[in-house]
């Protein structure tokens, strides 16, 4: 066996033997890992002894916080019960029927159908080969491209990867792989021109979305996939009127409208779902995260019955639906989401964050008039920061991603975990934060981006 003679220490033993996702692992041999150990509520501590407020819900996903028994009692008794068993060949067990009962029940009326898999790259990974399936089995061989965003983020798989339109998960692995076009990211603070109003910018937007339409060729496009509100590539809420003119589109040229509701779904934007909150009705959404406060890998694509249709009719020419994974719908953690999104309702989590929406986007505009800020947005209860390195004419930093770095370990110093994409630092606590809670994490903020500038200076 190998014995790294760094070994001495978890710390060592991790730098001798992780490759860390997201991480430059160089920078990461020479700093070491943090290694949180326990949580409570909002907090997590880490082997040192230090705690922090866990301003992003680890990735953007513990609903219910670090240290809900009823999560852990319901997975133990699953356990005893009934620890695995799978869901091919006419297989199933109660939880995983009665999750997607309850996810029919909850999303918006017209998705009437469950996948799951166990994450939310999966789950995009399945809509592009459900889409293809649908439309060879439609006898439309030829609707196969996909319309996403620049800075979009759909996870890292091949499919759901090169729908992501973020270059540090393309550059070097080969993607995009499938055929996909990336349109303008809907962000007014950095894409609308000079003079442009918020309704001219997503005019705009859906005007450049039509023409590539007709560009590609409606008969060769399947779908268009977004974030409600973008959130993993630097939290932008979209443009007034931008999914509207959107989705009368995709209806105009028989597009299909995922929402990828990963980071959206549950309550983050104080609606039960994103597409609520922004007022359009997709026919294919992902779901995960926030579904089991991440307590346990899963995610799930919920669809329309028409798809449905066809693609049930095709399994019975072809003899099967020859998809799916190990552990889709796992009995554990289909049976911790259910418990999971009970205690949501019980506490009125979702209702929660539409409560304290107000208090947390205006604490984060009022950072927002900080030297080093040129922009506070969100929505709900997520938000960033983006810092740059000109406030009036929003020069950013160069290179990009070294005062995020600084940032990062002033919050550390300051008890708070937030995430820094490039200069955006982004906030997404956990559900159960209260007012103080959220005051607390503010404050904290604040310290941060006073030493932050006093370091940068
Ligand atoms: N879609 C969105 C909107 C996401 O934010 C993420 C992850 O952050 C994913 C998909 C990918 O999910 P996973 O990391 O579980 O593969």
């Amino acid at each position: 066996m190998f014995v790294s003679p760094l070994s001495n220490s978890l710390a060592a033993a991790d730098i001798a033997s992780t490759l860390h996702p997201n991480t430059n692992a160089r920078l990461h041999e020479k700093n070491g890992p943090v290694i949180i150990e326990r949580g409570d509520g909002i907090r997590v501590w880490d082997t040192n002894g230090k705690d922090y407020i866990e301003g992003l819900a680890g990735l953007w996903s513990v609903a219910v916080g670090f240290s809900e028994k009823r999560l852990a009692d319901v997975a133990y008794q699953q356990m005893l019960k009934l620890p695995y068993y799978h869901t091919f060949a006419s297989k199933a067990h109660e939880p995983s029927i009665r999750l997607a009962e309850k996810l029919i029940e909850m999303t918006p009326a017209g998705l009437d159908r469950v996948f799951f898999t166990n994450s939310g790259s999966e789950a995009n990974d399945t809509i592009v080969k459900l889409v293809w399936y649908y439309n060879n089995a439609r006898g439309l061989p030829k609707k196969k491209k996909f319309l996403a965003r620049n800075k979009g983020y759909h996870g890292i798989t091949v499919a759901s990867g090169s729908l992501t339109g973020l270059p540090v998960n393309h550059k070097d692995f080969d993607l995009p792989a499938i055929p996909v076009r990336h349109l303008t990211c809907p962000h007014h603070y950095r894409f609308g021109l000079p003079g442009e109003s918020e309704a001219e910018f997503a005019a705009r937007l859906v005007a450049e979305a039509e023409a590539v339409f007709l560009e590609e060729g409606p008969d060769t496009i399947a779908a268009f996939i977004g974030e409600p509100l973008m959130a993993a590539g630097g939290v932008m809420p979209p443009p007034e009127g931008y999914w509207q003119g959107i989705e009368a589109l995709c209806r105009k040229y028989d597009i299909l409208l995922v929402s990828d509701e990963v980071i959206c779904g549950f309550g983050r934007l104080g609606t039960p779902f994103g597409c609520q909150k922004y007022g359009f009705k997709p026919d294919i959404m992902t779901v995960s995260k926030q579904i089991v406060s991440s307590y346990m890998p899963l995610a799930a694509l919920l669809f329309s019955d028409e798809i449905y249709q066809v693609v049930a009719d095709n399994t019975n020419k072809l003899n099967s639906f020859g998809h799916g994974f190990t552990a889709s719908g796992h009995p554990v953690a289909t049976a911790v989401a259910l418990e999971n999104l009970a205690i949501m309702e019980e506490r009125d989590l979702m209702g929660n964050a539409a409560r304290l929406e107000a208090t947390f986007q205006s604490g984060l505009r009022r950072l927002g008039a900080h030297p080093l800020v040129g922009e506070a947005r969100g929505a709900g209860l997520i938000g960033a920061l983006e810092l740059v390195a000109d406030k009036a004419t929003k020069r950013p930093f160069d290179p990009i991603g070294r005062v995020g770095a600084i940032a990062t370990e002033e919050g550390h110093a300051a008890g708070l975990i937030f995430r820094a994409i490039g200069d955006q630092l982004a906030l997404c606590p956990p559900l159960i934060v209260n007012e103080a809670d959220i005051t607390e994490i503010l404050a904290r903020m604040e310290t941060t981006l006073e030493r932050t500038a006093a370091r940068v200076a």
